[in-house]
């Protein structure tokens, strides 16, 4: 696709952007990465063209400068670092100041997905990444399971956000205080919930105090990941574990 692309635009930070034509009479927009070893390409998001006398235009959402364009496309680390100056804002914040405009979600409905991060996290309605790190729509593909553990289907998801929307970075987000990493230290759960601390307890062995418990789950959800995806680009895909605090809200990132 490259190849037929037309370039755009470089910008300051070293973004080529293009169009090419690809198929069903849409148009891919896309870049590549100039400052990189290994230059890499994505298509990061679909647009719709019209037609003038002067040719074919792009629409939507190329020439609209900003907010959408600008979340494409992040290394992990520019990612990684994303997701921690987020976290500072949450901090002090009151409300999540992520973008859920009208505007953005016309854009992302018209334009597709393009999240920079795969969070895989707890379902504890007190662990929202989205409000954790000041994301908005779009900005991060979420798996949520109590417990954070990883079965197929949540690897089949992060495969999907790494293989198919791009994600370069891959987080695995424990907490404190979580409750099934206590049912799985204190419990005798039954039903489909002992599938669930029967998969933690494997993860945590005899460990007794809580806290490290619960980081130890983390580790043995990335070490599931690391071995397990089948995601091209391995190279630059990072897969990392963190902790978020329930308390002062803050996250630790195991790097
Ligand atoms: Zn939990």
């Amino acid at each position: 696709m490259r190849d037929r692309a037309e370039i755009l635009k470089v910008d300051d930070c070293g973004w080529i952007c293009y169009i090419g034509y690809t198929h069903h009479n849409r148009w891919a927009f896309g870049f590549t990465v100039t400052a990189q070893q290994t230059p890499r390409k994505h298509i990061c998001a679909w647009v719709s063209v019209k037609h003038t006398n002067a040719g074919l235009r792009q629409v939507y959402p190329a020439e609209k400068e900003g907010t959408f364009l600008e979340k494409k496309g992040l290394t992990a680390a520019e990612a990684l670092e994303k997701l921690k100056q987020g976290n500072k804002r949450y901090l002090t914040a009151t409300a999540n100041p992520g973008d859920v405009s009208a505007e953005l979600r016309k854009a992302t409905c018209e334009g597709g997905q393009s999240p920079y991060a795969v969070v895989v996290t707890c379902s504890d309605s007190r662990v929202v990444p989205e409000s954790i790190f000041c994301a908005g729509l779009g900005e991060l593909f979420v798996i949520r399971v109590a417990g954070n553990v990883m079965a197929n289907h949540q690897i089949g998801s992060v495969e999907y956000g790494a293989e198919h929307l791009g994600c370069r970075l891959v987080v695995v987000l424990g907490h404190d205080n979580c409750g099934a990493v206590g049912a799985a230290m204190q419990d005798e759960p039954t039903g489909f919930i002992k599938t669930i601390t029967d998969e933690i307890r494997e993860a945590i062995g005899e460990e007794k105090d809580y806290y490290r418990a619960c980081c130890l789950n983390v580790e043995k959800g990335v070490s599931i990941l690391k071995e397990s995806l089948h995601v091209g680009g391995e190279d630059d895909l990072k897969i990392v574990g963190a902790m978020y605090h329930i308390a002062d809200g803050s996250v630790d990132f195991m790097e």
